[in-house]
């Protein structure tokens, strides 16, 4: 088994003790930490493998790799279009262009997306894929392809329409389908992909859409199938007004109250934005352990809103952070989404809304705990899995900052010296290292060049 020390770097650990070294070391054997602390690595460790790989990580710092718990890969094929749009306007502009998706196109776009996402640090993303076109071939397992290809850990979500117009739905009837398939075809993703195992690199999760593009039918029968299989549900809720507006008229009561009568909340559910929550709604998601994917990118974007992350985090809501798609989100940098949060949780609540170390937090350990994850990564400690971002902080833009975790918070975007997922690498001074970023790059302009202008 291989071993890797990375020595002389600073250290957030997010241990139980957030337990943080100026200057320490972190030995990964195979896919796991087995030690860390303050200074050199023991010399036992140096010696004890001949293949042993020493990296001189002084000027950097450490952290858990970044996790991300919103996206949709396939987004980066239409990134920029309906750029001063509402959700609203933005879904029925792009409706149709996602009705021509293909596996070859999602592939190109996912392989990109997730490439760009291991470029911001992120070691482990879901995915929210609902747009299954009749024609469009094997479009989920196109993005478990690419994530095996660029080397993150995965947990690609199946999710689904069946409102179509024609029964009071938002999306055009051509993107739906019906209860049935959907159902059948989660079950065939369980089956090919899904793995439970603690090491696990895919999990599968169940996402129908939205309260706007589901039926109720599929959400509870839905929830029932993710049961069976002790799988994680994950859908869109109370993201903008418009959607406050159509739960009141459509089932008389708020997405929150919704999808509760649906058996959508607890432990083993996250929503995407939850940004129009009043006080019931908080505690209600705080007394069931419903997860929240905070997206506040995507939210300013789209004008939704401001989710309330302090209210959310005080109410003992387990807050990951997502990117969300690359349509609604261009720029889709996990470690951009950090410095938002802080941000965007002070403009709305004031200075001690949200610290440096709580926002890097969320990104971290709250991620695993909203992917059902915590036990094996989002911390670093002997034992856990060696997911590591280690970021380059002694270049011009930090050059004067002295505290690390507050340079690459609120700094300029740092360098990545090193990614390594499951203990490999797949950044590397800032260069993927299992794809070739010319081909992906090249192979994501012609998948949008194609959805764009079909032939
Ligand atoms: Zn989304």
């Amino acid at each position: 088994m291989s071993t890797l020390i990375l020595d002389g770097c600073a250290i957030v650990s997010m241990d139980s003790g957030r337990s943080e070294h100026a200057s320490g070391h972190i030995v990964v054997t195979g896919n796991r930490i087995t030690a860390i602390g303050p200074g050199a690595a023991p010399r036992q460790s140096r010696t004890a493998d001949p293949d042993t790989r020493v990296l001189d990580a002084g000027g950097c710092l450490a952290t858990p790799g970044l996790i991300n718990t919103h996206h949709h890969l396939y987004q980066w094929a239409t990134m920029g279009a309906a750029a001063d749009s509402t959700l609203f306007e933005w879904l029925t502009a792009l409706y149709p262009v996602w009705a021509r998706l293909d596996a070859e196109t999602v592939q190109a776009a996912a392989t990109a997306a997730l490439g760009w996402l291991a470029r911001s640090g992120c070691t482990t993303t879901m995915d929210h894929h609902y747009v299954f076109p009749r024609s469009g071939g094997d479009v989920l397992g196109a993005t478990v392809a690419a994530a095996a290809d660029v080397g993150v850990r995965f947990h690609p979500t199946r999710g689904s329409m069946d409102l179509g117009k024609r029964s009071g739905g938002l999306p055009p009837d051509s993107v739906v389908e019906s209860r049935d398939e959907i159902l059948t075809a989660t079950q065939d993703a369980i089956e090919r992909f899904h793995d439970p195992s603690p090491e696990s690199m895919v999990r599968i999760g169940v996402a129908p859409c939205s309260p706007f593009t589901v039926t109720g039918e599929l959400m509870t029968e839905a929830a029932e199938l993710a049961r069976r299989h002790g799988l994680r549900l994950h859908t869109h809720l109370a993201e903008t007004a418009d959607e406050e507006d159509f739960c009141r008229q459509r089932f008389g009561c708020t997405p929150v109250e919704y999808v509760d009568s649906l058996g959508w909340l607890g432990e083993d559910v996250w929503l995407a934005h939850a940004v129009h929550l009043d006080d019931r709604a908080i505690a209600r998601l705080g007394a069931t352990g419903t997860g929240v994917a905070h997206c506040p990118s995507s939210n300013g974007r789209l004008g939704a809103g401001v989710c309330r992350s302090r209210a959310l985090l005080e109410a003992g809501v387990p807050v990951g952070l997502g990117v969300d798609g690359a349509a609604s989100s261009e720029a889709t940098s996990l470690l951009g989404e950090v410095r938002m949060a802080v941000l965007v949780a002070r403009a709305a609540g004031g200075p001690k809304a949200m610290s440096v170390r709580q926002a890097l937090e969320l990104a971290t350990l709250g991620g695993a705990r909203v992917l059902g994850r915590e036990a094996e990564i989002g911390s670093l400690e002997p034992g856990k899995l060696a997911d590591i971002a280690l970021w380059r902080l002694d270049g011009l833009p930090h050059s004067a900052i002295a505290d690390p975790v507050v340079a690459l918070v609120l700094g300029a975007p740092a360098p990545l010296e090193l990614l390594l997922v499951n203990g490999e690498p797949v950044v590397e001074q800032d260069r993927l290292v299992r794809v070739a970023e010319d081909q992906v790059t090249a192979a994501a302009r012609r998948a949008a060049t194609r959805l764009r202008s079909p032939a």
